[in-house]
This record gives C-alpha cells, structure tokens and sequence, in this order.
C-alpha cells in the first residue's frame, strides 16, 4: 500500500489512524455485530454515538451550554440559504464582508431573502488579504453580519475579528474549524462543512446562540429551520451517521492530542515551514499578504503559468497530489488540514527547493 500527500481544498485527508479505526471497526461495531453504516439512527448505539460527538465537540471547542451543537446536511452551501430564512427576519437587513467565492455566495444566496449589504470586500486585490473594517461601518439594524472566517481558495484567515457591537456575527469556519482555538462567544454562530478538517462529506455542522433561535420565517423549509433540528437533537429525520462516526474519532484523536492548542502548534509549524520557504524562494512566492496568511490554505506562483504547471505536473508525480490552484487565482494552493502529516510538508519543500535548483 502506498498513500499520497493530499494536499485537496476538500475533502482532504483523514488521519491515518482514524481511517485505520473505522476499518477495524467496519463490520462489527463494539459488538453490535454491525457496520455503522447500517445501524438505526434510532438505536442505542448510534444515540451513543452522536451524544459523544457532541460532548466532544463541546469539551474540545469550549462552546457553552447556551448555544446549540448540530449535525445536518446539505453542506455549508444549504447554510447559505437557511441562515437568512432563519435570522434575517426582524429588519430583514444584513451586512455582508466579501472576503473570496463562498462570503459571495451566501451573500447571492442572501439576497434572495432580504437586503443584503456589502459592507467591505477585498475583490480589487483578487482577495489577497482582509479589509479593515469599524464599528461604524455596519449597519445598526442589520439582523447579524456575516463572513468566512478562513477563505479556503485565497488563503487568508481573520487574525482579528471584526467589531460588530451587538449585532450576532455569523461565521463559515468550514477551512478553520478545529485547526486552533475559537473563541465561540464572539459569535451569533459558527458553521462548517465536515470535509476540510472533521469527517467525510455530507456532514455540516453549526453552532448556533440559543437566543437567535425562534426567528425563522414561516416559509422556511423544515429541513432547514435549525429551531424544529435543535428541538430534535440533530434527529428530525436519519443524519448522515457514518461521518458523525468518524467525526467523532477524529476528536478522540484531537483530544489525545492535547485538544485545539496543540493542533495550532502542529499547524503552525507546518505552515510556518512552506512560509519560510515562500519567503526566501526566489521562484515561489505567497500571494496572501504577511498580515492576512492562513494556516490551513497557502497559494503560491512562481509567475510563470507555463513554469507553474510544469511544477504541478513534476509534484504529482512525486506523490504530492491536488496542489492546483483553484482556477480563479491560478498557479498552486497548498492545503495543510489537521491530517496532513508534518513530514507531507517537509517532502514537498524538499521536492520545491529541488525543482527551483533544477529550474532556475
Ligand atoms: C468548502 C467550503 C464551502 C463549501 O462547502 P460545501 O459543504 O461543499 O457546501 C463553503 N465555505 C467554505 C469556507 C469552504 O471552504
């Protein structure tokens, strides 16, 4: 058996261990004589299940008793939709920050329902870095203000949150969710797709104030109120069980590991090592600026989109596979999840200072 370094946007790696758990347990679960997989949702041990991923979550994210832990479908992008059908319902206004692709679609999505409003964006610099923004610029009446917390495709992360007084401010953390600590208090609420850093696709999980439930337009889709799922316990209809399973391995593991501020160290080495590297290169270069770099999505050029993919063409064949850049930046995107081993970076910067030698 041979694995590769995964460096995907997502879904992206899963800790080997992990995988190799879910193997030994996949056609006998603790003595059930059954898969997950093919167990009731209703039953004992699946119920065990989802309560330990939930306790898990909460013990590992701190988040407090009075905001609500779910696991739905339809992925972050089926949030886009339900958070204005659920909040933006008192002035039916909502103040957007435009930071990359997925704060524009929820704020597309938005404006379906409502008036939503661009208070601040980073477009004029194709999104490398995060504008600045005060107190002043949101609107007072605005139901909730809405950004993406760590942008997946252009690599820049929120090191300081926006000061939004007393309006809810409502985060997609779908890149970041349990790469470092999070301060859940800060916000109305948090949600992410499972596939970047906790579990296979087809999970989403949000994190939502107890206060702000109970807003929801009448029209709102059942499936998409997060009152009638919160009142359920994330069990209106069957969840998707196996990626709640592995989502909670996937925090056992997290927490044998000294919970979300050993990950930070484990991530921040790692990226710190191709940011070094970035730094002195003089074929590669980062396109994020210092101030705004994330530690889970880092692009890079070399300014030379024949050069560029001669690169992604050598690493893949190396076995470092998914490092194109998303189309709309070009070049290459290195992402460097929970999973991705330390050694997966040190290989690639390797195989980057060879190339550069080799090409220069
Ligand atoms: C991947 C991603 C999405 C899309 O997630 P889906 O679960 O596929 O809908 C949305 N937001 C961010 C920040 C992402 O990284």
């Amino acid at each position: 058996m041979s694995r590769v370094y995964n460096f995907s946007a997502g879904p992206s790696m899963l800790p080997e261990e992990v995988l190799q758990k879910a193997a030994g347990q996949m056609l006998d679960y603790e003595g059930s004589g059954q898969s997950v997989t093919e167990m009731s949702h209703r039953s004992k041990v699946f119920e065990k299940i989802i309560r330990d991923a939930e306790a898990l979550m909460r013990e590992i994210m701190d988040i407090p008793g009075n905001y609500k832990v779910l696991f739905l479908q339809g992925g972050a992008s089926a949030q886009f939709a339900a958070i204005p059908l659920n909040f933006m319902n008192g002035s039916g206004k909502a103040d957007f920050i435009i930071t990359g692709q997925w704060a524009n679609k929820a704020y597309q999505e938005a404006q379906k329902y409502g008036e939503a409003r661009i208070v601040a964006s980073s477009k004029d610099k194709t999104f490398s870095y995060i504008p600045k923004t005060k107190r002043e610029d949101f609107d007072p009446e605005a139901d909730y203000v809405y950004i993406c917390l760590n942008n997946t495709i252009y690599g820049t992360v929120y090191h300081e949150l926006p000061d939004t007084d007393d309006i809810p401010l409502i985060a997609d953390i779908s890149s970041c969710i349990l790469s470092e600590p999070l301060d859940v208090t800060k916000f109305g609420m948090v949600f992410a797709g499972a596939q970047k850093n906790v579990a296979p696709s087809g999970l989403t999980i949000c994190i939502i104030r107890e206060d702000l439930l109970g807003r929801a337009r009448d029209i709102t889709p059942t499936m998409l109120n997060y009152q009638i799922m919160a009142e359920n316990e994330s069990l209106y209809n069957t969840p998707p069980c196996y990626p709640i399973y592995i989502c909670m391995l996937v925090l056992e593991r997290i927490k044998r590991l000294g919970g979300l501020g050993a990950m930070k160290e484990y991530n921040g080495k790692k990226a710190a090592l191709l940011y070094d590297f970035l730094d002195s290169s003089k074929m590669f270069k980062g396109t994020v600026v210092k101030e705004d770099r994330s530690l889970m999505n880092i692009p890079f050029v070399t300014g030379d989109d024949d050069l560029d993919a001669k690169f992604v063409k050598a690493v893949t064949a190396a076995g470092f596979v998914n490092l194109k850049g998303h189309r709309s930046v070009g070049g290459m995107r290195a992402s460097v999840y929970n999973a991705m081993p330390i050694e997966g970076v040190e290989k690639l910067v390797a195989f980057m200072k060879e190339f550069e030698a080799e090409n220069a």
